[in-house]
């Protein structure tokens, strides 16, 4: 087994600097299915990552050996479950690098991180003629939440606007910030365009005004190493299953001080520390905004997919991700009617892309047929779609598991599309 690994990973294309990516492939064990009788090549991590064997093993091993719910059990499987998922929650705070362990709190996912930020904080601090400050390349769940809020209040949302490399513009965004500014509101790297936004000015500018800023971080938080003290961002959202952890289990990072300060979410169990008819008293943090059993085996996971990318280096995946995007970018752009959308300065690993004459879909399905998964719609980032004139893209989006040969793969598979629909 050894020696036929090292034969592999002599190979250029599988060994890049201080990451063995035919072994890290080892390890994800849907890379070895095929797709209608082609080996699958999975371009579609920005919409879900796959999971390592080793997130899979913490989820069966919870399953098959401590089931059982937690914080209130006095039994030994209630201990062994409690101790396991908030071992996660401390794994999470270092790997974002948080000041404490309860300004972790455990959501659904980025969505749900956004949702209770709004009708949290939202609910408490913005009044008729308020505004909040998004940008223009939101995905759906860093719009809508905002639009239901503004709604119930009265308030105005306020959109920066991009330029046509789908650029976040500063100046633009400047002008925006105001005396009524309650909240700003942007995404770390946008799923659609693949931009990474200067969230570290973003915040300063925000914070000279004494705002708040949520980052939306869905598609950063696989592609780079985060520090939310560094950032000093008010509140940061991530999805577990985008960060090769489990469906169903995200995380919100907020300032002690204003997760303090805002009221429930949700209420049920677990946010209490008393109840009566007459009172409740709530639990402290992070408890106070997780009602209701969570998803403990997904929580755990979720420890498990941290271990693992803290094994593998984010700093190393960062700059072997930056090879591949390099590598598509450059290739696609060559191929004539391939029009790449999103040509931003600071990308992350994705290429969001349209060929002239065909719609996306039939790119999509073409390249299915090969084996190969990408994304073609909206990307829920309908406004994206609006600003570029354009229905829907095409995207590849890329993670450390990625070759470039399955990059070749892909390029072969757009020719084709293009004899196709000549
Ligand atoms: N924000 C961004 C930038 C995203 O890409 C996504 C998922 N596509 C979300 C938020 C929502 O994440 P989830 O569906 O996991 O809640």
């Amino acid at each position: 087994m050894k020696a036929s690994r090292d034969v592999v990973s002599s190979r250029p294309d599988l060994f890049t600097g201080a990451l063995n990516v035919s072994r890290i492939r080892d390890d994800f064990p849907i890379l070895k299915r095929k797709v209608h009788g082609k080996p699958l090549i999975y371009l579609d991590n920005a919409a879900t990552a796959q999971k390592p064997q080793q997130v899979v093993d913490a989820l069966v091993r919870f399953y098959s050996e401590y089931n059982s719910n937690i914080h209130r059990g006095v039994h030994l499987l209630s201990s062994e479950a409690t101790e396991a998922f908030e071992e996660a929650r401390a794994k999470v705070k270092r790997f974002v690098n948080a000041r404490e362990i309860s300004e972790i709190i455990f959501v659904r996912g980025a969505t749900e991180a956004i949702n209770l930020v709004a009708q949290s904080y939202g609910r408490q601090h913005v009044r008729a003629g308020d505004e909040i400050v998004i940008s223009a390349m939101e995905h759906h769940s860093n719009i809508v939440p905002w639009q239901i809020l503004c709604e119930e209040k009265g308030a105005r949302l306020r959109v920066v606007p991009i330029n046509d490399r789908g650029e976040f513009l500063m100046e633009e965004y400047e002008k925006l910030l105001n005396s009524r500014t309650r909240l700003v509101s942007v995404a770390h790297v946008s799923n659609a365009l693949g931009s990474i936004l200067p969230v570290a000015e973003i915040i300063d500018a925000a914070h000279r005004r004494n705002v708040p800023v949520l980052i939306d971080g869905a598609q950063a938080a696989p592609h780079m190493r985060l520090d939310v003290q560094l950032l000093d961002c008010d509140f940061y959202a991530l999805s577990g299953h985008k960060l090769f952890g489990p469906t169903g289990v995200g995380i919100l990072y907020g300032k002690w001080d204003l997760l303090d300060e805002m009221p429930p979410y949700q209420g049920g169990g677990d946010m209490i520390s008393s109840v009566t008819f007459e009172r409740t008293i709530y639990n402290t943090l992070p408890f106070k905004f997780e009602a209701g059993t969570p998803h403990i085996a997904g929580g755990i996971g979720l420890g498990a997919a941290i271990d693992y990318l803290n094994g593998v280096g984010l700093e190393n995946i960062a700059a072997y991700e930056q090879e591949l995007l390099g590598y598509a970018t450059d290739s696609l752009s060559a191929i004539p009617r391939v029009r790449i959308i999103g040509t931003a300065r600071e990308k992350a690993s994705l290429v969001s892309f349209t060929v002239d004459g065909v719609h996306p879909h039939d790119i999509g399905t073409v390249l299915d047929q090969e084996g190969i998964a990408i994304r073609t719609g909206h990307h829920c980032a309908q406004p994206v779609m609006d600003r570029f004139r354009i229905p829907a893209t095409a995207r590849a989006s890329f993670a450390f598991y990625n070759t470039r040969e399955e990059i070749g793969a892909l390029l072969r598979g757009v020719h084709k599309v293009i004899e196709l629909f000549n």
